[in-house]
């Protein structure tokens, strides 16, 4: 009885995906899913967490926690970012390793989910501890990762070196090399090219797909970009170099803005001499909160989560919110930009160019053959076109909301690869 199915979901907290509550009871009744059904996939196959000791430079020792979520790998091997974060739990990393499952399913690479890392503040580490951190954690969950069962990838706050770490430390427990076992590794050891900027690249390619869509032509459009780290950076670049304007940019102090748009590589120039955004000349500073309201027709947030939230959800100008972080937007703030018809595209189908090029840096790796770069960008549009195209329909067919949509067609599919293993 489905009364019932939504009384069981409502109890359960720790429920499929907080992040996407709303959407989520919608589609149980939508595809009138069994019990079992929404038990499979209510459920992470494997959550745990480790506690380690690292010497510090000082020479005393400090006990830290490192985390990993294996959600589900109905599809194929989970697969899954590592963050570095003072707040991290375990239930936030589960309901990303879930949104990782679904985000796989969406552009279909053959992987499941999973979401990792360790609770630190890296900005409080020296070089060298930041690597024995990285290396301790490794080292306890060696026995659980690996090329075919679980392939870590960059995330918040770990970058290309870490991933290296992260390879070299595996290696040397299995005594072989095994570059297959963590993809955004740099170029110089077995990484793929693209893989750097291929998140906000495929944000891209959805965007314009998007403004087509809307009948939104010319490049005469504000663009406010929130958070100037890997993403939000390469996607201020991108869209600078085709022609748009961005006007607003943040970093996680401060804004700026110029309504007639801002010079983005003088603006990363500057970023990187001085260390942040302020004191940029020709514009104007602006808070975080600010930039989230500001006039623009597409704001992409590209931080970290719940930055579009009942608060602010009625003051957003933009027509368009392109998800680059990953959960930007709260379930209740979706709601209220749906029923203003913003359109929201949501970060398992705008953020999942990351995914794609990790999947291709996988095979890389496998194969010992490496892609030119125009291959890789033509198979990294035809998976994000082919996504955008299958999902939008549904979008305007059933008249929900776009995460509603994708969120659907993934969880058939992951559904789909349980009923033929037999677990359904
Ligand atoms: N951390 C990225 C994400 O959230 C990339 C994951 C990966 O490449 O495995 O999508």
């Amino acid at each position: 009885m489905p009364n019932n199915k939504l009384e069981r979901i409502h109890a359960d907290s720790a429920s499929t995906c907080k992040l996407c509550q709303i959407e989520m009871d919608s589609i149980h009744e939508r595809l009138d899913m069994k019990m079992e059904e929404i038990d499979i996939l209510d459920t992470p196959r494997r959550s745990f967490s480790v506690h380690f000791p690292v010497r510090m430079d000082s020479g005393k020792t400090k006990m830290f926690i490192g985390h990993r979520v294996q959600y589900n790998d109905a599809r194929g091997p989970t697969k899954g970012g590592i963050r570095y974060h003072p707040e991290l739990t375990v239930e936030y990393l589960q309901n990303l390793a879930f949104l990782m499952a679904i985000k796989c399913a969406l552009v279909e690479i053959p992987f499941g989910g999973a979401k990792g890392g360790i609770v630190v503040n890296t900005k409080e580490l020296s070089r060298g501890e930041l690597e024995r951190v990285t290396r301790a954690y490794i080292r306890e969950i060696s026995d659980y990762i690996g090329p075919f069962k679980d392939i870590p990838a960059p995330d918040v706050y770990t970058d290309e070196q870490i991933m290296v770490w992260i390879m070299d430390e595996f290696e040397r427990i299995k005594g072989e090399h095994v570059p297959s076992i963590v993809t955004g590794k740099p170029l110089a050891l077995g990484g793929s090219k693209v893989r750097k900027h291929s998140t906000a690249l495929g944000g891209v390619y959805i965007l314009e797909a998007a403004l087509g869509k809307l009948g939104i032509t010319g490049l005469d459009i504000k663009i406010a970009v929130q958070g100037f780290g890997n993403v939000g950076k390469n996607a201020a670049r991108i869209l600078h170099e085709k022609g748009y304007k961005v006007c607003a940019v943040s970093d996680s102090t401060s804004g700026i803005l110029n309504e007639n748009g801002l010079d983005i590589p003088a603006v990363i120039e500057h970023k990187s001499r001085t260390g942040h955004l302020m004191d940029f000349p020709d514009a104007k500073e602006i808070t975080n909160k600010e930039l989230i309201t500001s006039d623009c027709t597409v704001l992409i947030p590209a931080a970290l989560s719940d930055q579009i939230d009942l608060e602010n959800a009625n003051n957003v100008k933009a027509q368009i919110i392109l998800e680059l972080a990953n959960a930007p937007t709260s379930s209740e703030a979706s709601q209220i930009l749906l029923g203003r018809s913003v359109l929201v595209i949501p970060d398992i189908l705008a953020n999942a160019g990351g995914v794609v090029v990790s999947y291709f840096e996988w095979i890389q790796n496998l194969n010992q053959d490496y892609w030119e770069e125009e291959k890789i960008l033509e198979k990294l549009r035809k998976k994000m076109m082919t996504a955008f195209e299958t999902v939008y329909p549904i979008y305007c067919e059933e008249k929900c909301s776009m995460r509603r949509a994708a969120l659907q067609l993934s969880i058939e599919r992951i559904l789909e690869a349980e009923r033929l293993r037999g677990n359904l």
